[in-house]
């Protein structure tokens, strides 16, 4: 509601959000999906009958109402509306969820929680994360291609795998969509999509979630630092959008929007493996050269930047096979992730990949994969290689990051991890 409509006659449509009857007049606050607006029922004017309704009407009945708006600065928004009538459409007797449910209550009822304040702004983030994410590929020329979900092999490794029942074979639900991405840049050049993944983690971390939104780019030609450039460019823009367009998704949640702005200019800062390894030694950090680095670690990087930033060239060991060796040096790999600030760590995780037919063959055995399983994706070196480099982004990883929330459940309706899959 606005100042243009005070006045006049406005009409609402919505769910019971609180409510209390004082003598004669009841005062509803109404929430529909543009927020929430107090609507005064005066019996003197919509009859007895519905304030008496109205005072013990459970939360979350839906209902419709017509009446003027008027300016009132001690409701929420500043305004109420005097009803003329007021309906009941939908009752609601004793909604399970008053305030106060633990974690497991809440995502037991997740179907009816995510009509609360904190997951609808959340969601409206999202919804802003994912146009902005399409509306910069678009703008820049790349194309948008739709990969499989079942697949045959596994992409980051066998231990996060789902199989499912395909025929009388076994298939894997996708955990990424990057090597049917690398089969289609000889077509098309530049390409990117938006899948669900799916990863088996074993642990639960507010990080990661069985079922997730991938946003994935590959393009020929390319190599780190372009790439680098794309992911950069991707998540200035998103945060810029963001910014520009739930300035008030983002105060309800409570998100300082100073901080948000330092985001919008790249370049970010690049450091090496090695000089994250030196930093975290510094800081007291028991970890070696080559081990990998965890939420933990990557939380304690977070501290030294006060932008998005990237770590690149990791020892090859903890990499997937299909990155490109550093020519300078192989015990290296061209990749590199992309850490928010903040503490909240990876976003990104990206490389140059490997385009010689020997090359590639060598790490698919080294690291363990049967080359029978990768014949198609071997091909692509056999016609026509090029060098080529991509990316993949998890969306609620994004959300959560600049919704500041403290749980990648909440960056998801439903969210899927070990132990949860209903409702
Ligand atoms: P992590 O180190 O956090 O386990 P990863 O290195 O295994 O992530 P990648 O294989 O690089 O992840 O996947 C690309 C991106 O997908 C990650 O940078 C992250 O944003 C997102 N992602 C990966 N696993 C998950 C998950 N289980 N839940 C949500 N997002 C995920
Ligand atoms: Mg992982
Ligand atoms: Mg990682
Ligand atoms: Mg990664």
């Amino acid at each position: 509601m606005s100042n243009s409509f005070v006045g006049r006659k406005v009409c609402v449509r919505g769910w019971i959000y609180r409510r209390s009857v004082v003598g004669g007049k009841a005062f509803v606050r109404v929430r529909d999906s543009t927020g929430v607006i107090q609507v005064v029922v005066d019996k003197k004017k919509c009859g007895e009958d519905i304030v008496r309704t109205l005072k013990d009407i459970g939360l979350e009945a839906s209902v419709k109402t017509c009446g003027e708006l008027v300016k009132q600065p001690r409701a929420p928004g500043g305004y109420e509306i005097q009803a003329d009538w007021f309906k009941v459409v939908g009752y609601s007797r004793d909604f399970p969820i008053k305030g106060g449910e633990g974690i497991d209550y809440l995502l037991d009822n997740r179907h009816l929680w995510i009509r609360s304040r904190k997951l609808t702004e959340t969601m409206k983030i999202k919804h802003s994360v994912l146009r902005a994410g399409r509306e910069y590929f678009i703008e820049n020329g790349w194309w948008e291609v739709t990969p499989p979900i079942l697949t045959a092999s596994a992409v980051e490794g066998g231990a996060t795998l789902f199989p499912v029942k395909y025929f009388d074979k076994t298939a894997y639900l996708s955990q990424s969509a990057q090597l049917y991405l690398e089969a289609l840049i000889y077509s098309l050049e530049k390409v990117w999509s938006l899948t669900t993944s799916f990863r088996a983690e074993k642990s639960r971390t507010r990080r990661h979630l069985a079922e997730y939104w991938h946003l994935e780019a590959e393009a020929a030609w390319y190599n780190m630092e372009d790439m680098m450039r794309v992911a950069e460019e991707l998540v200035a823009h998103i945060v810029q959008y963001v910014l520009e367009h739930n300035r008030r998704q983002l105060e309800i949640l409570g998100r300082n929007l100073e901080i948000l702005k330092n985001y919008v200019e790249p370049p970010y800062p690049r450091i090496r493996y090695d000089e994250a390894i030196e930093i975290l030694q510094k800081k007291g950090v028991n970890i070696e050269w080559g081990d990998d680095l965890g939420a933990d670690e990557e939380r304690v990087l977070t501290m030294e930047f006060d932008k998005p930033f990237f770590i690149t060239h990791f020892p090859k060991e903890i990499k997937s096979f299909y990155m490109k060796l550093d020519p300078e040096n192989e015990k290296l790999a061209l990749g590199f992730d992309l850490l928010a600030p903040e503490g909240y760590g990876e976003i990104i995780g990206g490389s140059e990949r490997e385009d010689d037919y020997n090359k590639l063959l060598n790490r698919i055995i080294e690291q363990g994969y049967n080359p029978e399983d990768y014949k198609w994706y071997l091909d692509l070196r056999k016609y026509g290689s090029v060098p080529h480099s991509g990316f993949g982004l998890g969306i609620e990883r994004l959300v959560m990051w600049i919704a500041g929330l403290d749980h990648i459940r909440d960056a998801i309706p439903f969210p899927r991890f070990r132990g949860r899959i209903y409702p």
